[in-house]
């Protein structure tokens, strides 16, 4: 039997980590849905230069959104073989000033980057399932981040989020073997538009990372379609920050 390819939907996938996880993924032959919250033209331009992809706008903080993208990308593809959960945020904000992080701070970040992917994850489960083969299970990949490994980062809310991201990660491992993998990756700085104005963290990295370097978003998809491909990798979360984490 002839199958189609497979189908990797990416959200957050116009710029940075996501953009180019969704080209690296297209190179190896996936059909790419590609998400953004707001940059449709980005989107859709991308989308024009990868063999299959298909451009989709949905804010993930809106629950109806969260499940018009998942019946949409279906519709067009009929098929959902990887979830890569990568939308994400963050703002500045500093560790000692407590009344700065904010409820509301804390119910957004926690939304986009616990809720939604866990939705996301939920309202796919049926589709990656039937989707799943023993010679490529189906493959959920949650970028998290070194800050919710480490207690770093920009916010504290924002590292909690990602904390949690990472435990939610181990959990549905364990729940949706051996139909559906589920991996994390907690990159450590990247050099994306979200960081394009974190000069003195850069150069905190350029001195003190032992690979002395942030990370170009390539090698962040390095890992991702390692984690993809694999048939046996569950329940991992690879941290890729340049050895930041040892410090
Ligand atoms: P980016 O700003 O280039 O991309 C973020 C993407 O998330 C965009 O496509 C945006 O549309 C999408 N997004 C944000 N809020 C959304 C919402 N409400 N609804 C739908 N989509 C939304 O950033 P990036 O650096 O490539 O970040 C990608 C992921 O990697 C994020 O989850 C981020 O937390 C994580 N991360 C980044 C770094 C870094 O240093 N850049 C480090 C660790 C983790």
């Amino acid at each position: 039997m002839i199958r189609n390819p497979h189908v990797a939907l990416v959200t957050g996938a116009t710029s940075g980590i996501g953009l180019a996880i969704a080209q690296r993924l297209a190179q190896a032959g996936y059909w790419v849905a590609l998400h953004s919250r707001a940059s449709s033209a980005a989107g859709l331009q991308a989308a024009a230069t990868l063999v299959g992809a298909h451009y989709f706008q949905a804010d993930l903080l809106d629950e109806d959104a969260r499940r018009d993208l998942i019946n949409q990308v279906y519709t067009h593809y009929g098929q959902l073989d990887v979830l890569v959960n990568n939308a994400g945020e963050a703002s500045v904000i500093p560790h000692d000033d407590l009344l700065a992080a904010t409820p509301d701070i804390w119910h957004r970040l926690y939304e986009l980057h616990v809720v939604a992917p866990w939705h996301l994850i939920a309202l796919s489960e049926t589709y990656l399932r039937a989707a799943s083969t023993a010679e490529h299970p189906a493959s959920v990949l949650n970028i998290s981040s070194h800050a919710g490994v480490r207690p770093k980062g920009t916010s504290i809310p924002y590292a909690a989020s990602k904390a949690a991201l990472i435990h939610v990660t181990r959990l549905l491992a364990k729940t949706l073997g051996p139909d559906i993998r589920v991996n994390a990756i907690a990159p450590g700085l990247v050099d994306t538009p979200l960081t394009e104005d974190w000069a003195t963290i850069r150069e905190q990295w350029i001195r003190d990372a032992p690979m002395r370097r942030s990370a170009r978003p390539d090698d962040v998809a390095d890992v991702a379609m390692m984690l993809t491909e694999s048939t046996y990798l569950t329940g991992e979360v690879i941290v890729v920050d340049g050895g930041m984490n040892l410090l």
